[in-house]
């Protein structure tokens, strides 16, 4: 599955292959492709809708392809749910609700999720190959990072289902019925899972709506969840576009909306089911600050750098998309991410030496094009790796910019895409205020040799998860979520599991 490399879109010269250059990091020799194959994995040509335990056509009559972003080739036919086929699969989830799920011990509903946690497991090769495929991120993230935490949070939240009463000690919980959940492109399994397992753990019922670009994995979660012999319409999984999941969201008998998603979609969201009896909880954008001290060990500090905003081509909602150095450290810190983003490969989401897979989607790249542009526009200074583009498919090199200001568009707006915009500071205190100059607060981080400076720190900065000499990890057990127009509710933990409940 070897690309033409040969279009560009830095301004560096392409590196040599297989040539020896003294001192020229990451090109002293080359990697020869080891790419993951997808014979052994079956992707269906075409998709049906999950309702009731069976795959049904859907009541529209339409389907619609999901491509391959690293190659623009089509994967699959899904189904596009319309209103009425949404209505189908939440009378099916209110039926298992009534009939089966409500009145099950918690005992008994754990062994089904934990069934779901092993299959995830030993499926977990197939469905890595599949979201690289169906969503463009390298294989070693798929493979290493969102299918073990999608299994974990099912077994988790396996180990809640009989234990509700001890999370909230002395008070008297419920489950709520029907969860409508929605959920984005960025981690499709993942983001299923965080959805689905909590909501089924707390005893609701669940109808999924994944994204139009990523619904293969989802999918398959279905068929995961049909062999696992979940009593039908427990979990039902809808495809479709925005409208399918606006339907969803103000369905009268749904009783829970859990969102993930841009802020603008929330806010549509919120208030379209303000007044009603529903139970909302929004996972949106965010334009994370990854604050890194003189004191702080500098080289480990650049390996966060690139790890909080190249991760999945910069496609993460936490990500640390603004850094904020401290002033004495700019410029070595600058040199040396520069040298540590020459080693980046950007390829094949399959190669396993892949670092930097392909831009979720042509209307996400256009996006990312339009603000690096502005970026430029404004006067700042535009830094791209060297990365040889395929001919085929949506690519966005690692970029950051310097010279911003905290009024640049790069500086304020979520880009969503691999593209760091580096501000400085002097003091702690204007770190912190540079930091929570946002809409947003999801997340941040702080790179310093001194505990007492990130408990100082972590006191300060109004972000719902923080972390310290690292960046983007994560663990069912820990909460997740934001303040402020990064939304409000959390996942994992025992805090997520109020999302799912009536405590009183
Ligand atoms: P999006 O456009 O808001 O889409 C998210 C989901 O909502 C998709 O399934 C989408 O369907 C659906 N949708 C679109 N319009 C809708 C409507 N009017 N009513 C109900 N559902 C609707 O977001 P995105 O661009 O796919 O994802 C990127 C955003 O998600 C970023 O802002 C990112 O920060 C945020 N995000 C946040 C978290 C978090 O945990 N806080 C995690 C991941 C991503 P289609 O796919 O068909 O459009
Ligand atoms: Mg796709």
């Amino acid at each position: 599955m070897a690309h033409t490399m040969t279009k560009r879109e830095g301004e560096a010269a392409p590196p040599s292959r297989g040539a020896i250059v003294a001192l020229d990091f990451g090109k002293a020799w080359d990697y020869a492709a080891a790419p993951e194959s997808p014979d052994h994995v079956s992707i269906d040509p075409k998709y049906g809708l999950f309702i009731g335990g069976r795959w049904v056509t859907p009541r529209s009559g339409r389907f619609f392809p999901t491509i391959n972003p690293s190659t623009e080739e089509v994967l699959a036919e899904v189904a596009d749910a319309n209103a009425q086929d949404v209505d189908d699969a939440v009378r099916a989830a209110r039926e298992a609700y009534d009939k089966y799920w409500s009145r099950m011990r918690g005992a008994d509903r754990a062994k089904y999720i934990f069934r779901i946690a092993r299959a995830i497991q030993e499926k977990a090769r197939e469905l890595a190959i599949v979201e690289s495929m169906d969503g463009g991120k390298p294989i070693k993230e798929s493979r290493d990072i969102d299918l073990p935490l999608a299994a974990a949070h099912f077994f988790y939240h396996a180990g809640w289902a009989d234990k509700l009463d001890y999370a909230f000690h002395g008070r008297r919980i419920r489950s709520l019925g029907v969860a409508g959940q929605i959920i984005p492109w960025n981690f499709p399994l993942l983001m299923a899972a965080w959805k689905i397992a909590p909501a089924l753990a707390c005893g609701n019922t669940v109808v999924l709506k994944p994204a139009e670009t990523t619904p293969l994995t989802a999918l398959l979660l279905a068929k995961i969840i049909e062999e696992a012999e979940l009593p039908p319409g427990v979990v039902n999984i809808v495809t479709g576009g925005g409208e399918t999941g606006a339907a969803l969201a103000i369905h009268p008998d749904v009783n829970k909306v859990a969102f993930t998603g841009s802020t603008s979609v929330g806010k549509r969201i919120q208030r379209a089911i303000a007044g009603t009896h529903k139970r909302l909880s929004l996972e949106l954008g965010g334009k994370a600050a990854n604050i890194v001290f003189a004191d702080a060990p500098i080289d480990q500090a650049v390996d966060g750098i690139v790890n909080g905003i190249y991760f999945n081509q910069g496609h993460v909602c936490c990500a640390g998309s603004r850094l904020l150095v401290e002033e004495s450290v700019h410029d070595v810190i600058v040199k040396k991410l520069r040298d540590r983003m020459a080693t980046l490969r950007m390829g094949s989401p399959l190669d396993k030496n892949t670092d930097v897979g392909a831009i979720n989607s042509k209307a996400q790249l256009a996006r990312i094009r339009e603000l690096v542009a502005a970026g430029e526009e404004e006067g700042c200074e535009r830094y791209s790796a060297p990365c040889p583009v395929p001919e085929k498919g949506y690519w966005f090199p690692p970029t950051f910019f310097t010279g911003a200001s905290m009024s640049s568009r790069i500086a304020r707006e979520e880009i969503f895409g691999p593209v760091l915009t580096i501000l400085t500071f002097r003091t702690p205190d204007e770190a912190v205020e540079k930091a929570n100059n946002t809409s947003y607060g999801l997340s941040a981080g702080v790179w310093t040799d001194k505990g007492a400076k990130i408990f100082y720190m972590a006191t300060k900065l109004k972000a719902g998860v923080i972390w310290g000499n690292t960046f983007n990890k994560f663990d069912p057990t820990s909460p997740f979520g934001g303040y402020k127009e990064s939304g409000f509710g959390r996942e994992g933990g025992r805090q997520g599991l109020a999302a799912y409940l009536g405590v009183e």
